[in-house]
This record gives structure tokens, C-alpha cells and sequence, in this order.
């Protein structure tokens, strides 16, 4: 399996232009359409405002959280919410400090710059970014050598909007430069049929409510996942229904997908059930647990772990992998009894069955 088309992932690497079209169609353009995270909206708004009513520009921001909890989107409304245009480029696409230093030169004043990965930006970049964010300004190095000038050249004030899923990652004196600095929760199942709703209302799709908690319930916490199973419940609901997404055919069409009614795919279940009727629930060493699923070792560690882990279904202990209560009954599968020694469970009474006394008083 390719874990890059998976259907629940949140990444965008697997997705095409027209997919890249629909994602775009369905972001909310105001903060009061954004469904959700309502402490982030609420600092937000007060930031925007305060600039705003200053005239001047906003400060800098910075979004951490897993992806397609609705970073880009947030940085769209900050420009929207300023009416200033926005330029949006990642950490990786700036390898070094000139190419940095050519979009710094080229912004308008009041602009926002949306750094999405901003912490895989290399680092002359990343010190050229310092300077940038807090005076303004950058020295560009001309020449090579003993004879390199540094040409300073003054910017025009813009707010830049960093994105990361890995706020650990960033450098402290990047992360002290940011005026506001924001953490993206996972979203409520609640918040997630909002989405479901608003998304299929822009896809002029009917969805009853018992359909929107079907494919919220499925969705990760992930407005993007929400919006991608959407899509296909309405391809579903179009050729088998009535083009109406109700419970039954939410339920029907994420089953033919393989998407399970917590939002485990084929590969999460892959791995749990490897892990459950393989080796009982573990602790097994995670090469073991990759070979038996056919799986590379980082695709079961980085792809189907994190979620698992995250809904309480896995432990990674120091002796390996080791399933919890819960995966088993997520799983229909009944754990196996616990082998109960002489050296007594707490229901080897005194007096009772077993071996009495053995080692009593
Ligand atoms: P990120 O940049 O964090 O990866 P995006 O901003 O690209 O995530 O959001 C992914 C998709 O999810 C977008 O199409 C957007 O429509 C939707 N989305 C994200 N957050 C929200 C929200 N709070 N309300 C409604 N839709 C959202």
C-alpha cells in the first residue's frame, strides 16, 4: 500500500490538482466561518483587531499543529481579515538565504508571507529571517570571500505566518520573534459535522444529520479528512443512492473504502490485527510487527502508529508494542485469559479453588 494515497491521510503529498481545487473551494474565508478552535479564533480576532484599529500591520504568527487542521487556511483569513495580499511558500523551498532574501526584497507593505514547514528552512535562511522579522531588514552578502559586502536593504513592515507541525523543532530565538504563537488541537467529532455540513452544502450535496456523524466520527479530528471522505461518500451516494447522504450510506461507502467507523484504514488494521492475532497483544519489537504486515518499518512507526496510539488503541513500551483493552474490542476480538499461576491472582481466595495454602500462612 501506498501510504501517501491514503484516504485518511493528512498530508496533501498524495493529492492531485483537482483534489488541490476542491480543498481550496471549501476554505472558509472569514474567522467566523472557521469552524472550531475557538481560543485560537478568539486571540486571534483580538490581534487582528488591535492592528486594525493601529493602521499598522499584524504581528507575527505562528501555527503549530498536525496537518489539515487548518493552518494555510488561517493564514488566508489573516490576509483577508488585514485586506493585504499574501504570498504562501514552505521552509523547504527556501534552501537558501538569496531565495529568501528575493521574496523579503519583493513584498508589499502589509503583506503577510505564510512560511508553511517552517522549521525545515535551512539555517542561513533561517538567521537571514531573524533580522527580517525584527527590524524590517536584511543584509544581502554580495561577493565571495574577503571581499563579500554586506548590502543592507530595508523591507517594508509584513507579517509572517510560520507553520509547523513540530513547534519542538524550531530554534528558540525563531520561535521568541513571533508576537502570537497558536496550538491547533485535533478537532470535537461536534466540530467536524459542522464541517461536514458547511462542506456539503458548498458541494450542493444533500446530508441528513446522522450522515454527518457517520463520516465525522471517521475523520481523524481532521477537517481535511472530513472534507476527503465527504467527497467520496457523495461519489457513493450519487451512483448507488439518491444522491442524499444519509447514516446507511455514509457507513456503506466508507466500508467499500475501508475507512472503519473510528477512521482505522486498511493499514491501521493491518497492524493491529497483526498484533492481536500474531502475538497476543505484544509487547513484539516493531521490525517484527512490520515484517508480518509486509509493511516498512517506518511506514508502521510514521504512517499507522501515531493515530493508533493517539485513540488509546497502542502502547510503544520499552519491550515493544502492546495493545490495549480497547484494540481489542475495537478489533471483535476476545484477549487471551491471562494464565493464572499458582502464585495466585486476587481470585485464588483463600479457602477457594486452586491451591489453597500453598503459600498461605
Ligand atoms: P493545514 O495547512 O493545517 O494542513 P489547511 O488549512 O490546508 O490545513 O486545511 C485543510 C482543509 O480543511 C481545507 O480545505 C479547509 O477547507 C478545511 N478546514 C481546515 N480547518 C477548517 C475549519 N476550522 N473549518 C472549516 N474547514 C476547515
Amino acid at each position: 500500500m501506498n501510504p501517501e494515497n491514503r484516504l485518511v491521510g493528512a498530508e496533501t503529498d498524495g493529492e492531485d490538482a483537482d483534489e488541490q481545487a476542491v480543498e481550496a473551494a471549501l476554505r472558509p474565508k472569514q474567522l467566523g466561518e472557521f469552524i472550531g478552535q475557538p481560543k485560537v479564533r478568539e486571540q486571534l480576532d483580538l490581534v487582528l483587531r488591535a492592528a486594525r484599529a493601529r493602521g499598522g500591520t499584524a504581528d507575527h504568527v505562528l501555527l503549530s499543529g498536525a496537518p489539515g487542521l487548518g493552518k494555510t487556511t488561517l493564514s488566508m483569513i489573516i490576509a483577508a481579515e488585514m485586506g493585504a495580499p499574501i504570498r504562501i511558500t514552505s521552509g523547504p523551498a527556501i534552501q537558501h538565504a538569496g531565495d529568501l532574501a528575493a521574496i523579503l526584497s519583493s513584498l508589499q507593505e502589509g503583506e503577510v508571507l505564510f512560511l508553511d514547514e517552517i522549521h525545515r528552512m535551512s539555517r542561513p535562511a533561517e538567521e537571514m529571517l531573524y533580522m527580517a522579522m525584527e527590524d524590517f531588514r536584511v543584509d544581502v552578502i554580495v561577493g565571495k570571500g574577503p571581499g563579500a559586502t554586506a548590502i543592507p536593504l530595508e523591507l517594508p513592515p509584513f507579517t509572517l505566518v510560520g507553520a509547523t507541525t513540530r513547534a519542538g523543532l524550531l530554534p528558540p530565538p525563531l520561535r521568541d520573534r513571533f508576537g502570537f504563537t497558536a496550538h491547533m488541537e485535533f478537532y470535537e467529532p461536534a466540530e467536524l459535522e459542522q464541517v461536514v455540513h458547511r462542506s456539503a452544502q458548498l458541494l450542493e450535496v444533500h446530508t441528513d444529520p446522522a450522515g454527518a456523524v457517520e463520516i465525522a466520527g471517521r475523520s481523524r479530528g481532521t477537517p481535511r479528512i472530513a472534507n476527503r471522505l465527504l467527497r467520496r461518500v457523495r461519489d457513493y451516494a450519487q451512483v448507488k443512492g439518491h444522491g442524499v447522504i444519509t447514516r446507511e450510506t455514509a457507513a456503506a461507502a466508507l466500508e467499500v473504502y475501508e475507512v472503519d467507523a473510528r477512521g482505522l484504514d486498511r493499514l491501521d488494521r493491518a497492524v493491529l490485527g497483526a498484533l492481536l492475532k500474531l502475538f497476543g497483544g505484544g509487547p513484539v519489537g516493531l521490525s517484527t510487527l512490520a515484517v508480518a504486515v509486509g509493511e516498512e518499518r517506518e511506514t508502521v512507526e510514521e504512517v499507522a502508529e501515531p493515530f493508533l496510539v493517539r485513540e488509546g488503541l497502542l502502547v510503544r513500551t520499552p519491550r515493544g508494542r502492546v495493545a490495549t483493552p480497547a484494540a481489542w474490542a475495537h478489533m471483535g476480538l476476545t484477549p487471551p485469559q491471562q494464565p493464572s499461576g499458582p502464585s495466585g491472582s486476587s481470585s485464588a481466595a483463600p479457602g477457594g479453588p486452586g491451591q489453597p495454602g500453598l503459600f498461605g500462612a
